[in-house]
C-alpha cells in the first residue's frame, strides 16, 4: 500500500468485465476479444500524493450506466445535434497554436464534423478599469459589448478572466445543430478566487464549455503558490525548437479537448485502465496519459456515435504519423494489428488445412502456431 493514496483500488479483472459490459451484437465481439484488451495499458498506481487518485475515490461508471445516461442526452429531439463547434475566444498565436491540426483531430477522433465558428468579434483590454470585455455577435445577427469578470496583479501584469462568464455568452449563441460549443482561448482562465488557475469548465446542461491553453505552452514557467507569477521562457528562433513547442502543445490540447468533449458526452472519469478519461490532479499528471480512450470508454463513445471503429483506429494513426506522436503510433499499431488479423480460432483452422498437407501431427501445428503469433 502506498502511504499517500491508501484509499486507492487496484482495479479487479472482475470489475473491468463488469464495465464493459456483454455484447450481444455481433459485429463488436469480432472487435473486443482478449487479445484486444491486452493492447491497453493498466491503470498506473498514483506517484505523487497530489495525483488525481490518491487525493480523490472515484466510483467509476461502467458502459451500462453511461448507456442509461446517454439515453437522456440523446433523445430523438436532439438527433439533428451531429456537430462539434469550435470558437477562439481572444487572439492566438498560429506560430504556436495549431488550430487546423487541433481541429483535423477532433474529427477524426469523434468521427463526426467539426466546425470553427467565430461569435466572439472582439475581445479587448481596457486599460482604464483593468478588465476584459468582449463583442459577441448575437445568434439574432446583432452585436453586443459585454464586460468579462477579470482579476488583475498590477506587479506582474498579468490578468485572469472569469471561466463562468465566458460560459454565460457561450450559452446565448449555440448553434441548433450543436452538440456542443467549446470555447479555446490561450488567455489564463479562473473560477474561484482561490483558484492557481483553472484549465477550462464545461456546463454539459447548456452543451458549452471553455478552456485555456495558457497553462500547456511548454515554454511558460509558473509557480504554484501565486496566479499571477508566470513568465515566458526566452523564446527560440530556432525552427526545431518552435516546430518542437507547437507540435508538443497540439499533443496536449488534443488530449485536453478530446477528454473535455467525451464529459460532455456524459462519459465520466476512467478507473479501469491506463486512459484518456482518467482524472489528473495537475498538469504533469495530465502530460503523461494516452491520447486514447480504454475499451470501456470507447464502447460508449461507438454506441453514442455509431463509428467504424477500424476505419476510425485507421485515421487516428495517419494522424499521429503525421505529427510524429510515436507513443500512440505504436499504441494504434498494435490495436489495429489485432483487429485486422482473423479471430484465433478461424486463423487456427485456416492454418491446420495448410500444414495438414507437411505434418499430421496435432502437436506439431500448434508448435508452429504458436511461433508464428510470437514472431508478429
Ligand atoms: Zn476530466
Ligand atoms: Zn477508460
Amino acid at each position: 500500500m502506498i502511504p499517500y493514496a491508501d484509499r486507492f483500488k487496484i482495479p479487479q479483472q472482475s470489475d473491468i468485465k463488469k464495465a464493459l459490459g456483454t455484447f450481444d451484437d455481433n459485429s463488436l465481439n469480432t472487435i473486443f476479444t482478449e487479445r484486444f484488451y491486452e493492447t491497453f495499458d493498466s491503470l498506473p498506481f498514483p506517484k505523487k500524493p497530489w495525483d488525481w487518485l490518491a487525493q480523490y475515490v472515484e466510483k467509476g461508471q461502467t458502459y451500462a450506466q453511461h448507456l442509461q445516461l446517454s439515453r437522456t442526452l440523446h433523445t430523438s429531439a436532439s438527433s439533428h445535434r451531429n456537430t462539434i463547434y469550435l470558437t477562439i475566444f481572444g487572439q492566438i498565436d498560429k506560430t504556436i497554436f495549431d488550430l487546423d491540426s487541433l481541429i483535423d483531430y477532433t474529427q477524426r477522433f469523434f468521427q463526426i464534423p467539426v466546425k470553427l465558428i467565430n461569435p466572439f468579434i472582439d475581445v479587448q483590454w481596457n486599460n482604464e478599469t483593468n478588465q476584459w470585455t468582449c463583442i459577441l455577435n448575437l445568434s439574432n445577427g446583432k452585436n453586443r459589448s459585454f464586460k468579462l469578470q477579470t482579476r488583475y496583479n498590477e506587479k506582474n501584469n498579468h490578468s485572469q478572466i472569469s471561466v463562468r462568464k465566458i460560459l454565460d455568452l457561450l450559452t446565448k449563441v449555440v448553434p441548433m445543430d450543436a452538440r456542443c460549443l467549446v470555447a479555446l482561448t490561450m488567455y489564463d482562465l479562473y473560477d474561484d478566487d482561490t483558484d492557481l488557475f483553472i484549465a477550462g469548465l464545461a456546463r454539459g446542461n447548456n452543451r458549452v464549455a471553455a478552456f485555456s491553453l495558457y497553462r500547456y505552452d511548454p515554454y511558460l514557467i509558473f509557480n504554484e503558490s501565486n496566479w499571477f507569477d508566470c513568465k515566458m521562457k526566452v523564446v527560440s528562433e530556432l525552427e526545431k525548437e518552435i516546430e518542437e513547442r507547437r507540435n508538443l502543445l497540439l499533443l496536449r490540447t488534443c488530449r485536453l479537448l478530446t477528454h473535455e468533449v467525451c464529459h460532455l458526452f456524459g462519459i465520466e472519469h476512467c478507473i479501469y485502465y491506463s486512459c484518456l478519461m482518467n482524472g489528473s490532479g495537475h498538469l504533469d499528471e495530465d502530460f503523461t496519459q494516452p491520447l486514447l480512450e480504454c475499451p470501456i470508454d470507447l464502447r460508449k463513445l461507438h454506441i453514442f456515435l455509431k463509428f467504424n471503429i477500424n476505419k476510425r483506429y485507421e485515421e487516428l494513426l495517419e494522424f499521429f504519423q503525421i505529427h510524429n506522436f510515436y507513443d500512440e503510433i505504436k499504441m494504434t499499431k498494435k490495436k489495429l494489428d489485432v483487429i485486422n488479423q482473423p479471430p484465433q480460432g478461424m486463423n487456427s483452422s485456416a492454418k491446420r488445412k495448410r500444414l495438414c498437407n507437411v505434418t499430421t501431427n496435432d502437436e506439431d501445428v500448434s508448435q508452429s502456431f504458436t511461433k508464428h503469433f510470437k514472431d508478429e
